[in-house]
């Protein structure tokens, strides 16, 4: 049976570790182009090298998602390399989990700027390119923070839930252009995100209840391969997904 992935050229941001990188080993695994987007230059090209050597097609391109030319340029670099854009996965995010009353506002608009408008330059960049084609995959990781808010998290879960609201309005909106969008929400999945908590307690107690229930990164791999491979006509809008073991 045709997996609807062969083929396919997919962009992924936040490409360089985690979520991300599992999702390029597994979609190219499966046939798909992908291009690869992250800061982190050195583990991109790495990973790109990794997967040429399967014999799958693979290309690098560094980008600050907080920066719409720089998103620009990945979109149009992957359509003049490969000559369309079917998928993007809006994947790149930030985790600095912090009780409110600890005022880091800096790390709030880190938030903001990554979470909620990465992906809007994320949508931006391709929608151009999808409304052309009159075809496409808008995927945006969320997450069940998401859903809920926890202990410190209010400003990430805002920015989850944000990411939420405007994949719906765009689901709606891109009726006439046969664009499918899919929102992902992991659980806790074991990944590099839980380093940049600057608060020591709190990233204490995310590694300890992580490292009890957290699963692999191959869990949001398939995931998303699940929601590509649908019929065209098939539009997986939401699913959530965590550890069995998590509350
Ligand atoms: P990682 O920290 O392993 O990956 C985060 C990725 O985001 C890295 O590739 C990083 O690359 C990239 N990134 C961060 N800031 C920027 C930026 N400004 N521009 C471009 N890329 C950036 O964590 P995960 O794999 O866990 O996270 C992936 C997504 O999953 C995030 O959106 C996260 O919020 C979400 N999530 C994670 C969960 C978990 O339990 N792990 C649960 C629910 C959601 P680089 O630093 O090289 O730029």
């Amino acid at each position: 049976m045709e997996n609807n992935i062969k083929d396919k050229v997919v962009i992924i941001t936040g490409a360089s570790s985690g979520m991300g990188e599992a999702a390029a080993r597994h979609l190219a695994e499966l046939g798909a182009v992908v291009v690869l987007g992250a800061r982190r230059a050195d583990r991109i090209e790495k990973l790109a090298k990794d997967i040429q050597q399967t014999g799958a097609k693979a290309l690098a391109v560094e980008v600050d998602v907080t920066d719409l030319q720089q998103v620009k340029n990945l979109v149009d670099t992957a359509a003049r390399q490969f000559g369309r854009v079917d998928v993007i996965l809006n994947n790149a995010g930030v985790m600095p989990l912090s009780p409110m009353d600890r005022v880091n506002v800096e790390e709030w608009n880190t938030m903001i700027d990554v979470n909620i408008k990465g992906v809007l330059n994320g949508i931006a960049a391709v929608l151009p390119y999808m409304k052309e084609q009159k075809s496409g995959q808008i995927i945006n990781t969320s997450s069940v923070a998401g859903h809920k808010v926890f202990y410190g998290s209010a400003v990430y879960s805002a920015t989850k839930y944000a990411v939420r609201a405007l994949t719906e309005g765009l689901r709606m909106e891109l009726k006439p252009y046969n664009i499918r969008t899919t929102i992902v929400c992991p659980g806790a999945v074991k990944t590099e995100l839980l380093e940049h908590i600057s608060e020591a307690d709190i990233q204490q107690a995310n590694k300890d209840y992580v490292g009890e229930v957290g699963i692999s990164a191959d869990s949001f791999a398939r995931v998303v391969a699940f929601a590509i491979s649908q019929p065209s006509d098939v539009d997986i809008n939401e699913i959530i997904f965590r550890p069995t073991a998590q509350e």
